[in-house]
């Protein structure tokens, strides 16, 4: 994972809580296959944790990442139920999602401990796909840009700039998450820049570098238009990550656009 300052657009498809092992083989294999003459994106996939070891082996030799949905900042320990970013790369991991909306919403995650958390993935050798986005209350009350702020500030604050090359930065509207409610292309448009800045201006040209990638209802329908913005630099994908058709439409939609 070099630093990056093509801005080669990263298109990631987060699996959630669906596929068992044989089925993550399936579609990874279709993925595989798919996917092997695609040139102009990166491309990963975030398989639940039973099925990371498998998948990675499944992958080998070829350019599709394997992905984390999360990792605890301690390295091992009397943590029940967690796992560390280390474990991760143990598994064939080279990426992982950190502070999913869903994270926030229904464990808890706090801005802070997504920072802490990104550290440690960091530090284990990881690139960090680090989650931002308002929900449609903050967005009607006009809170957006101070709630991704703070967002950003709880992620950023223990990072070295350093590390900002192996740091994603994956703006998903908590309205737009699974409601097949997207952002039109000119609502990312207007955060992707608003969040580049706010790299720009704590980092300097590594941070003007960070990929900034946009999620929420991502389908091979609006995929095109929402990358094509200037700010955009990929996609994070739920429901439509879940079939090889629609997840390599989107793929061959960010290569078309840069
Ligand atoms: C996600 O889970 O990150 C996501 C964007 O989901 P969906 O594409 O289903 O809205």
């Amino acid at each position: 994972m070099p630093d990056n300052p093509a801005r080669t657009p990263f298109v990631v498809g987060n699996w959630k809580l669906h596929h068992t092992i044989a089925e993550s083989l399936a579609l990874c294999t279709e993925l595989k296959n798919q996917l092997a003459a695609v040139r102009g994106v990166a491309i990963g996939v975030a398989p639940v944790f039973t099925a990371l070891s498998e998948v990675a082996r499944r992958l080998e030799g070829s350019p599709i990442a394997v992905c984390g949905q999360n990792s605890f900042h301690e390295e091992r320990g009397a943590f029940t139920g967690e796992v560390s970013a280390s474990m991760l790369a143990d598994a064939g991991c080279t990426w992982v999602i950190l502070g999913h909306s869903e994270r926030r919403q229904h464990f808890g995650e706090t801005d802070d401990g997504v920072g802490i958390r990104a550290r440690a993935a960091l530090a284990a050798g990881l690139g960090v796909i680090g989650c931002v986005g308002e929900t449609e209350s903050e967005r009607d009350a006009g809170a957006t840009e101070s709630r991704i702020a703070a967002q950003l500030e709880g992620l950023l604050s223990p990072i070295d700039a350093a590390d900002l090359g192996r740091l994603v930065i994956a703006y998903e509207p908590v309205w737009a998450i699974g409601t097949g409610k997207t952002a039109t292309p000119g609502q990312a448009q207007e955060v992707h820049a608003f969040i580049r800045g706010r790299l720009t201006a704590r980092a300097g040209a590594a941070g003007a570098a960070v990929r900034i990638q946009y999620g929420g209802s991502v389908k091979p329908d609006n995929a095109r238009a929402l990358l094509a913005e200037p700010d955009v630099d990929g996609a994070l994908v739920g429901g439509a990550s879940l079939r090889a058709d629609s997840f390599v439409a989107i793929a061959r939609a960010a290569t078309a656009v840069r």
